[in-house]
């Protein structure tokens, strides 16, 4: 017995069905059932939530996000070689669990799932960044979406929570904090996954605010910030040349020394000048 379900332990999952852990898919895998519980109940009250899990693997968090309550759970894996195993967990748990066998960058998993809904992944490091950015920018506010618990590696969970005048405040922090609480709520060592990875890791939880902290149009946001960051070191008047004829009094105008530079501008400032730029 595993101690959270009377499935098997997961290494003998990961034995019978042959699921070695592949580089080329993001594969470190989390076998300790307690740890994976533990995250689980990271995400919140599950019992009238249905959750959509991306790269489940052999199904450690799968197993907890069930035994915890989850009303339901989308599961999406792109590794074939998984579907065995969620197969099982699928049985232990009748109608809770549905599982696509394809990538989690194209599956709408509004087609599948009823709100409230909650995020809850290991996430396969080569998406993981490209998946919270778009949950974090869609055009309309509250997303589909009432919180996220994510584990990335340590140093994108700082990006996400971090403030202005440090080194890891960027574009990441600013989509981030403009619409969620973000917090780091776990770090973990490499030795807690299967294979180890180099790096260590934390889980963020990330609650979407019911509207966003400052007032500004996502797209114009965005890209604001993407130009501002992409040459972090200049002084904001050069590195956002071009956006704006009159860009120095518009920089004034929100706040902003055109001397600045983008690492020590604060959210509050990027969304005036966001709005500034959108009022034409
Ligand atoms: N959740 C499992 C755990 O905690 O042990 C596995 C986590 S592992 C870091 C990431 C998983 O995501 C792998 O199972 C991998 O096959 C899967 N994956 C990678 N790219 C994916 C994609 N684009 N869509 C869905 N799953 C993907």
């Amino acid at each position: 017995m595993s101690g959270i379900d009377s499935l098997p332990p997961l290494r003998q999952v990961i034995d019978t069905h042959g699921i070695a852990a592949k580089k080329s898919l993001g594969q470190n895998f989390l076998l300790d059932l307690n740890l994976t519980s533990k995250i689980a109940r990271l995400a919140g009250d599950l019992s009238e939530c249905d959750v959509l899990e991306v790269g489940p693997g052999p199904g450690g968090l799968t197993r907890g996000l069930l035994a915890e309550g989850a009303r339901k759970v989308l599961a999406i894996e792109k590794d074939s070689r998984c579907m065995a195993a969620l197969a099982e967990i699928s049985d232990a748990y009748p109608g809770q669990l549905q599982v696509i066998n394809g990538d989690a960058l194209e599956v709408n998993p509004l087609e599948h799932l009823t709100p409230p809904i909650r995020v809850a992944a290991n996430l396969p490091y080569n998406v993981g960044t490209e998946l919270l950015v778009r949950w974090l920018t869609p055009t309309d506010w509250p997303p589909f979406w009432s919180s996220l618990t994510l584990m990335f590696q340590r140093e994108v969970a700082e990006r996400i929570v971090a403030q202005p005048g440090s080194k890891a405040y960027g574009r990441l922090a600013i989509l981030a904090q403009w619409r969620t609480d973000a917090r780091i709520v776990l770090g973990l060592p490499p030795e807690a996954f299967n294979p180890p990875p180099k790096v260590h890791s934390a889980v963020v939880n990330l609650t979407a605010l019911p509207e966003p902290r400052f007032e500004a149009d996502a797209k114009k946001l965005e890209m604001v910030v993407a130009k501002a960051f992409n040459q972090r070191r200049k002084m904001l008047r050069a590195a956002l040349k071009g956006l704006a004829p009159d860009l120095e009094d518009r920089l004034i105008a929100s706040g902003i020394k055109p001397t600045d530079r983008a690492e020590t501008v604060g959210l509050e400032q990027f969304c005036a000048l966001a709005r500034n730029l959108s009022a034409g």
